[in-house]
Protein backbone atom coordinates (compact mmCIF):
# COMPACT_ATOMS: atom_id res chain seq x y z
CA UNK A 1 0.00 0.00 0.00
CA UNK A 2 1.16 3.22 -0.75
CA UNK A 3 1.09 5.60 2.28
CA UNK A 4 -0.15 9.45 1.45
CA UNK A 5 2.29 12.23 1.87
CA UNK A 6 0.64 15.18 1.01
CA UNK A 7 2.54 18.51 -0.44
CA UNK A 8 2.24 21.86 -0.75
CA UNK A 9 4.65 23.01 -3.54
CA UNK A 10 6.26 26.37 -3.38
CA UNK A 11 4.92 27.21 -6.75
CA UNK A 12 1.45 29.90 -7.39
CA UNK A 13 -0.55 30.31 -10.59
CA UNK A 14 -1.89 33.97 -9.15
CA UNK A 15 -0.25 36.02 -6.94
CA UNK A 16 -2.70 35.15 -3.85
CA UNK A 17 -1.91 34.23 -0.07
CA UNK A 18 -4.18 31.07 -0.64
CA UNK A 19 -1.26 30.06 -3.01
CA UNK A 20 1.17 30.30 -0.28
CA UNK A 21 2.83 28.07 1.71
CA UNK A 22 1.52 28.76 5.16
CA UNK A 23 -2.20 28.28 3.19
CA UNK A 24 -1.40 25.00 1.50
CA UNK A 25 -0.23 24.10 5.27
CA UNK A 26 -3.90 24.62 6.30
CA UNK A 27 -5.14 22.35 3.62
CA UNK A 28 -2.58 19.96 4.84
CA UNK A 29 -3.46 19.88 8.37
CA UNK A 30 -7.12 19.42 6.76
CA UNK A 31 -5.94 16.36 4.94
CA UNK A 32 -3.89 14.99 7.85
CA UNK A 33 -7.69 15.31 10.13
CA UNK A 34 -5.15 17.54 12.59
CA UNK A 35 -8.34 19.23 14.37
CA UNK A 36 -10.37 15.98 14.75
CA UNK A 37 -7.24 13.59 16.29
CA UNK A 38 -6.48 16.03 19.13
CA UNK A 39 -9.48 16.92 21.54
CA UNK A 40 -7.94 16.62 24.97
CA UNK A 41 -4.91 15.61 24.51
CA UNK A 42 -1.62 17.14 25.24
CA UNK A 43 0.40 17.84 22.02
CA UNK A 44 3.87 18.25 21.82
CA UNK A 45 4.96 20.03 19.05
CA UNK A 46 8.54 19.29 18.47
CA UNK A 47 10.78 21.71 16.46
CA UNK A 48 13.73 23.21 16.44
CA UNK A 49 13.86 26.98 17.47
CA UNK A 50 17.35 27.61 16.10
CA UNK A 51 20.26 29.12 18.04
CA UNK A 52 21.88 32.75 17.68
CA UNK A 53 21.25 34.59 15.11
CA UNK A 54 19.45 31.65 12.89
CA UNK A 55 16.90 32.94 10.64
CA UNK A 56 16.08 29.91 8.91
CA UNK A 57 14.15 27.56 11.06
CA UNK A 58 10.55 27.22 10.53
CA UNK A 59 8.95 30.23 10.74
CA UNK A 60 6.28 31.82 13.30
CA UNK A 61 3.36 32.12 10.70
CA UNK A 62 3.89 28.27 10.17
CA UNK A 63 4.12 27.31 13.81
CA UNK A 64 1.26 29.64 15.27
CA UNK A 65 -1.45 28.14 12.19
CA UNK A 66 -0.41 24.22 13.96
CA UNK A 67 -0.95 25.69 17.34
CA UNK A 68 -4.45 27.40 16.07
CA UNK A 69 -5.70 23.46 14.34
CA UNK A 70 -5.23 22.37 18.14
CA UNK A 71 -6.58 24.58 19.76
CA UNK A 72 -9.69 24.85 17.49
CA UNK A 73 -9.66 20.86 17.78
CA UNK A 74 -9.59 20.82 21.63
CA UNK A 75 -6.12 19.79 22.51
CA UNK A 76 -3.54 21.46 24.58
CA UNK A 77 -0.34 22.53 22.89
CA UNK A 78 3.25 23.24 23.46
CA UNK A 79 6.59 24.04 22.11
CA UNK A 80 9.22 21.24 22.93
CA UNK A 81 13.00 21.85 21.95
CA UNK A 82 16.02 21.12 23.55
CA UNK A 83 17.34 23.24 26.58
CA UNK A 84 20.18 25.79 24.96
CA UNK A 85 17.68 25.82 21.59
CA UNK A 86 14.95 27.20 23.98
CA UNK A 87 16.63 29.59 26.30
CA UNK A 88 16.71 32.91 23.56
CA UNK A 89 14.41 31.91 21.23
CA UNK A 90 12.18 34.44 21.89
CA UNK A 91 15.27 36.44 19.89
CA UNK A 92 14.46 34.60 17.09
CA UNK A 93 10.55 34.97 17.34
CA UNK A 94 9.33 32.40 18.81
CA UNK A 95 7.26 33.46 22.35
CA UNK A 96 4.34 32.54 24.15
CA UNK A 97 3.00 35.99 22.57
CA UNK A 98 3.36 35.09 18.85
CA UNK A 99 2.83 31.28 18.95
CA UNK A 100 0.18 30.88 20.85
CA UNK A 101 1.86 28.27 23.48
CA UNK A 102 4.33 28.24 25.49
CA UNK A 103 7.93 26.87 24.55
CA UNK A 104 9.56 24.63 26.90
CA UNK A 105 12.85 22.47 26.95
CA UNK A 106 11.77 19.08 26.15
CA UNK A 107 14.04 17.58 29.48
CA UNK A 108 14.11 20.71 31.62
CA UNK A 109 16.15 23.76 31.79
CA UNK A 110 18.62 21.39 33.15
CA UNK A 111 18.50 18.23 30.67
CA UNK A 112 18.08 16.47 33.84
CA UNK A 113 14.09 15.42 33.15
CA UNK A 114 13.61 12.20 31.43
CA UNK A 115 12.57 8.38 30.87
CA UNK A 116 15.27 5.93 30.56
CA UNK A 117 14.47 2.98 27.84
CA UNK A 118 17.20 0.29 27.69
CA UNK A 119 18.29 -0.80 24.09
CA UNK A 120 21.63 -1.29 23.65
CA UNK A 121 23.48 -0.73 20.26
CA UNK A 122 27.04 0.07 20.03
CA UNK A 123 28.10 2.37 22.57
CA UNK A 124 24.56 3.27 23.85
CA UNK A 125 22.95 0.73 26.59
CA UNK A 126 20.07 2.68 27.75
CA UNK A 127 18.03 6.29 25.82
CA UNK A 128 17.21 9.04 28.06
CA UNK A 129 14.04 10.25 26.16
CA UNK A 130 13.10 13.70 27.06
CA UNK A 131 9.88 13.63 30.19
CA UNK A 132 8.03 16.39 28.20
CA UNK A 133 7.93 14.33 24.95
CA UNK A 134 7.42 11.27 26.95
CA UNK A 135 4.67 13.07 29.28
CA UNK A 136 2.69 14.26 26.17
CA UNK A 137 -0.08 12.25 24.31
CA UNK A 138 0.13 13.45 21.11
CA UNK A 139 3.15 14.32 18.68
CA UNK A 140 3.37 16.60 16.13
CA UNK A 141 7.03 16.27 14.44
CA UNK A 142 7.65 19.73 12.90
CA UNK A 143 10.92 19.69 11.12
CA UNK A 144 13.04 22.10 8.97
CA UNK A 145 14.54 20.25 6.16
CA UNK A 146 18.45 20.99 5.47
CA UNK A 147 21.93 20.22 5.39
CA UNK A 148 23.37 18.27 8.00
CA UNK A 149 27.52 17.31 8.99
CA UNK A 150 26.61 14.11 10.38
CA UNK A 151 24.63 12.24 7.83
CA UNK A 152 23.96 14.67 4.76
CA UNK A 153 20.07 15.60 5.75
CA UNK A 154 18.27 16.88 8.63
CA UNK A 155 14.32 16.17 8.65
CA UNK A 156 11.70 14.40 10.30
CA UNK A 157 13.46 11.58 11.26
CA UNK A 158 16.65 14.11 13.04
CA UNK A 159 14.07 16.18 14.45
CA UNK A 160 12.97 13.51 16.82
CA UNK A 161 16.00 11.64 17.13
CA UNK A 162 17.96 14.03 18.59
CA UNK A 163 15.65 16.47 20.00
CA UNK A 164 13.71 14.12 22.00
CA UNK A 165 16.32 13.04 23.35
CA UNK A 166 18.47 14.29 27.17
CA UNK A 167 21.66 16.07 26.47
CA UNK A 168 23.68 12.96 27.40
CA UNK A 169 22.39 10.57 24.82
CA UNK A 170 22.23 13.15 21.85
CA UNK A 171 26.20 12.97 22.79
CA UNK A 172 26.35 9.42 23.11
CA UNK A 173 24.71 9.31 19.18
CA UNK A 174 27.82 11.34 17.89
CA UNK A 175 29.93 9.29 19.79
CA UNK A 176 28.68 6.22 18.38
CA UNK A 177 30.43 7.15 15.10
CA UNK A 178 33.45 6.22 17.00
CA UNK A 179 32.48 2.84 18.11
CA UNK A 180 33.86 0.64 14.94
CA UNK A 181 37.63 0.90 14.53
CA UNK A 182 39.07 2.42 12.15
CA UNK A 183 42.74 3.89 13.09
CA UNK A 184 45.05 0.83 12.93
CA UNK A 185 48.70 2.80 13.22
CA UNK A 186 51.30 0.89 15.04
CA UNK A 187 55.09 1.84 16.06
CA UNK A 188 55.68 2.85 12.55
CA UNK A 189 53.33 5.83 13.19
CA UNK A 190 55.87 8.64 14.62
CA UNK A 191 54.43 12.36 15.23
CA UNK A 192 55.88 13.17 11.68
CA UNK A 193 53.60 10.62 10.21
CA UNK A 194 50.62 11.95 12.24
CA UNK A 195 51.27 15.88 11.12
CA UNK A 196 51.46 14.59 7.36
CA UNK A 197 47.96 12.64 7.69
CA UNK A 198 46.27 16.22 9.45
CA UNK A 199 47.88 18.67 6.98
CA UNK A 200 46.99 17.06 4.29
CA UNK A 201 42.72 17.16 5.12
CA UNK A 202 41.57 20.82 3.70
CA UNK A 203 38.90 19.91 6.44
CA UNK A 204 40.89 19.95 9.62
CA UNK A 205 38.46 16.55 9.71
CA UNK A 206 41.73 13.93 11.11
CA UNK A 207 43.90 15.28 13.56
CA UNK A 208 46.37 13.29 16.47
CA UNK A 209 44.45 12.24 19.32
CA UNK A 210 44.96 14.64 22.50
CA UNK A 211 44.75 11.78 24.66
CA UNK A 212 46.89 8.78 22.63
CA UNK A 213 49.62 10.42 21.32
CA UNK A 214 50.54 7.95 17.40
CA UNK A 215 46.55 7.61 17.29
CA UNK A 216 44.33 9.12 14.62
CA UNK A 217 41.03 11.00 15.80
CA UNK A 218 38.61 11.68 12.85
CA UNK A 219 35.79 14.06 12.98
CA UNK A 220 32.94 12.49 11.10
CA UNK A 221 31.18 15.91 10.66
CA UNK A 222 34.16 17.42 8.87
CA UNK A 223 34.64 14.19 7.02
CA UNK A 224 33.53 14.35 3.11
CA UNK A 225 35.64 11.15 2.20
CA UNK A 226 37.94 12.67 0.07
CA UNK A 227 40.60 9.95 0.48
CA UNK A 228 43.38 12.91 0.29
CA UNK A 229 44.34 11.35 3.66
CA UNK A 230 44.48 7.78 2.77
CA UNK A 231 47.13 8.43 0.27
CA UNK A 232 49.37 9.81 2.79
CA UNK A 233 48.58 7.25 5.80
CA UNK A 234 50.85 4.03 5.83
CA UNK A 235 49.02 0.90 4.20
CA UNK A 236 46.21 -0.52 6.45
CA UNK A 237 46.73 2.03 9.28
CA UNK A 238 43.34 4.16 7.96
CA UNK A 239 39.76 3.14 7.05
CA UNK A 240 37.46 5.98 5.99
CA UNK A 241 34.69 3.44 5.78
CA UNK A 242 30.88 3.77 5.90
CA UNK A 243 29.91 1.86 8.72
CA UNK A 244 31.09 4.65 10.86
CA UNK A 245 29.13 7.33 8.87
CA UNK A 246 25.96 5.06 8.43
CA UNK A 247 26.35 4.33 12.31
CA UNK A 248 24.42 7.63 13.08
CA UNK A 249 21.66 6.97 10.49
CA UNK A 250 20.79 3.78 12.36
CA UNK A 251 21.43 5.59 15.46
CA UNK A 252 18.48 7.88 14.61
CA UNK A 253 16.16 5.55 13.34
CA UNK A 254 16.57 3.54 17.08
CA UNK A 255 16.31 6.64 18.73
CA UNK A 256 13.04 7.66 16.65
CA UNK A 257 11.53 4.16 17.19
CA UNK A 258 11.62 4.65 20.99
CA UNK A 259 9.96 7.89 21.15
CA UNK A 260 7.86 6.62 18.35
CA UNK A 261 6.88 3.36 21.27
CA UNK A 262 5.40 5.92 23.67
CA UNK A 263 2.65 7.37 21.67
CA UNK A 264 -0.20 5.67 20.27
CA UNK A 265 -0.04 4.94 16.47
CA UNK A 266 -2.38 7.16 15.37
CA UNK A 267 -1.49 9.88 18.11
CA UNK A 268 1.72 11.22 15.80
CA UNK A 269 2.35 13.66 12.88
CA UNK A 270 4.67 14.72 10.26
CA UNK A 271 4.81 18.31 9.16
CA UNK A 272 7.91 19.43 7.56
CA UNK A 273 9.25 22.75 5.35
CA UNK A 274 11.99 22.73 2.84
CA UNK A 275 12.31 26.23 2.79
CA UNK A 276 15.95 27.99 2.77
CA UNK A 277 17.68 24.74 2.89
CA UNK A 278 21.15 25.55 4.01
CA UNK A 279 23.84 23.39 3.96
CA UNK A 280 24.24 22.21 7.55
CA UNK A 281 22.05 22.09 10.77
CA UNK A 282 20.19 24.82 12.53
CA UNK A 283 22.62 24.10 15.62
CA UNK A 284 25.31 26.31 14.12
CA UNK A 285 23.47 29.17 15.12
CA UNK A 286 23.43 31.22 11.78
CA UNK A 287 21.86 30.99 8.59
CA UNK A 288 23.73 31.37 4.88
CA UNK A 289 22.44 31.24 2.01
CA UNK A 290 20.24 28.25 0.43
CA UNK A 291 21.58 25.32 -1.30
CA UNK A 292 18.52 23.94 -2.85
CA UNK A 293 15.77 25.72 -4.77
CA UNK A 294 12.66 25.77 -2.04
CA UNK A 295 10.77 22.60 -2.33
CA UNK A 296 7.63 23.01 -0.62
CA UNK A 297 5.72 22.24 2.76
CA UNK A 298 4.84 18.09 3.21
CA UNK A 299 2.57 16.54 5.61
CA UNK A 300 2.41 12.92 6.36
CA UNK A 301 1.29 10.50 9.42
CA UNK A 302 4.37 8.37 8.37
CA UNK A 303 7.64 9.35 8.99
CA UNK A 304 9.58 6.79 6.74
CA UNK A 305 7.34 8.36 3.67
CA UNK A 306 7.74 11.56 4.64
CA UNK A 307 11.43 11.66 4.71
CA UNK A 308 11.54 9.79 1.43
CA UNK A 309 9.05 12.17 -0.11
CA UNK A 310 11.29 15.14 1.03
CA UNK A 311 14.33 13.53 -0.12
CA UNK A 312 12.99 12.69 -3.46
CA UNK A 313 11.39 15.95 -4.27
CA UNK A 314 14.70 17.78 -3.17
CA UNK A 315 16.57 15.49 -5.39
CA UNK A 316 15.43 16.55 -8.69
CA UNK A 317 17.05 20.06 -9.00
CA UNK A 318 21.31 20.24 -8.28
CA UNK A 319 22.92 21.99 -5.79
CA UNK A 320 23.05 25.93 -6.06
CA UNK A 321 26.95 25.49 -5.90
CA UNK A 322 27.55 29.30 -5.86
CA UNK A 323 25.50 29.47 -2.61
CA UNK A 324 27.85 26.98 -0.84
CA UNK A 325 30.38 28.06 1.46
CA UNK A 326 34.05 28.29 -0.68
CA UNK A 327 35.46 26.46 2.51
CA UNK A 328 33.15 23.45 1.46
CA UNK A 329 33.50 21.34 -1.98
CA UNK A 330 31.59 19.30 -3.90
CA UNK A 331 33.36 16.11 -4.99
CA UNK A 332 30.55 13.91 -6.18
CA UNK A 333 28.09 14.26 -8.34
CA UNK A 334 26.29 11.07 -7.77
CA UNK A 335 22.92 10.55 -5.38
CA UNK A 336 21.11 13.20 -3.74
CA UNK A 337 22.77 16.63 -4.05
CA UNK A 338 23.13 16.81 -0.06
CA UNK A 339 25.56 13.65 -0.50
CA UNK A 340 27.72 15.85 -3.54
CA UNK A 341 28.45 18.16 -0.53
CA UNK A 342 28.89 15.91 2.56
CA UNK A 343 30.70 13.02 0.73
CA UNK A 344 29.00 9.76 -0.56
CA UNK A 345 29.02 7.67 3.01
CA UNK A 346 26.61 10.72 3.85
CA UNK A 347 23.72 8.90 1.86
CA UNK A 348 20.68 10.61 2.75
CA UNK A 349 18.14 7.91 2.35
CA UNK A 350 20.09 5.49 4.83
CA UNK A 351 17.71 6.97 7.55
CA UNK A 352 14.34 5.77 5.71
CA UNK A 353 16.18 2.25 5.12
CA UNK A 354 16.84 2.05 8.76
CA UNK A 355 13.56 3.27 9.76
CA UNK A 356 11.68 1.09 6.97
CA UNK A 357 13.44 -1.84 8.67
CA UNK A 358 12.41 -1.17 12.27
CA UNK A 359 8.88 -1.05 11.19
CA UNK A 360 8.24 2.55 11.76
CA UNK A 361 6.95 3.56 7.94
CA UNK A 362 7.06 2.57 4.31
CA UNK A 363 9.40 4.21 1.69
CA UNK A 364 6.17 3.34 -0.53
CA UNK A 365 4.47 6.21 -0.95
CA UNK A 366 1.89 8.58 -2.56
CA UNK A 367 2.71 12.43 -3.20
CA UNK A 368 -0.92 14.10 -3.48
CA UNK A 369 -0.40 17.57 -4.32
CA UNK A 370 -2.89 19.25 -1.88
CA UNK A 371 -3.12 22.52 -4.96
CA UNK A 372 -1.86 21.83 -8.02
CA UNK A 373 -0.84 24.56 -9.49
CA UNK A 374 -1.64 22.94 -13.11
CA UNK A 375 -5.38 23.70 -11.35
CA UNK A 376 -5.74 26.83 -11.16
CA UNK A 377 -7.06 29.59 -13.95
CA UNK A 378 -4.20 31.80 -14.33
CA UNK A 379 -4.90 35.59 -13.81
CA UNK A 380 -3.67 38.93 -13.94
CA UNK A 381 -1.62 40.04 -11.48
CA UNK A 382 -4.33 42.56 -9.08
CA UNK A 383 -2.94 45.06 -7.18
CA UNK A 384 -3.77 45.52 -2.71
CA UNK A 385 -6.28 48.65 -2.95
CA UNK A 386 -4.56 51.35 -0.57
CA UNK A 387 -6.69 51.76 3.01
S1 LIG B 1 38.75 11.70 3.80
FE1 LIG B 1 39.25 13.82 3.22
S2 LIG B 1 37.97 15.09 4.54
FE2 LIG B 1 38.00 13.05 5.44
S3 LIG B 1 39.65 13.11 6.93
FE3 LIG B 1 40.51 12.30 5.04
S4 LIG B 1 41.33 14.10 4.00
FE4 LIG B 1 39.93 14.86 5.57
Amino acid sequence: MLHPVYFGSPRQARLEAKETLPAKLDLILDRLHLRDRVKGETVAIKMHTGNNIGYSTVHPVFVRKVVQAIKAGGGKPFIADVNWDTAGAEERGYSTETLGCPVYPAAGPDEKYFYTHARPFKNIQNWKIAGLIEDATFLVNLSHVKGHPSCSFGAAFKNLALGCMAGETRSAMHDAMHYDRYWFGDERTDAATCQRIAAVCPQAAIVEDKHTPGEMHLHFEQCNQCGRCLQVAPPGSLKIDPVNFHTFQEACAISVSLVLSTFAPDKVAHISLATHMTPVCDCFGFTGMPILPDAGIFGSDDIVAIDQAVLDVTGRTPLIEENIPTSMEVHTREGHPLRWLHGPHKDPYCVTEYGEKLGLGSRQYELIDVLPVEQIERAPMGYIPAR
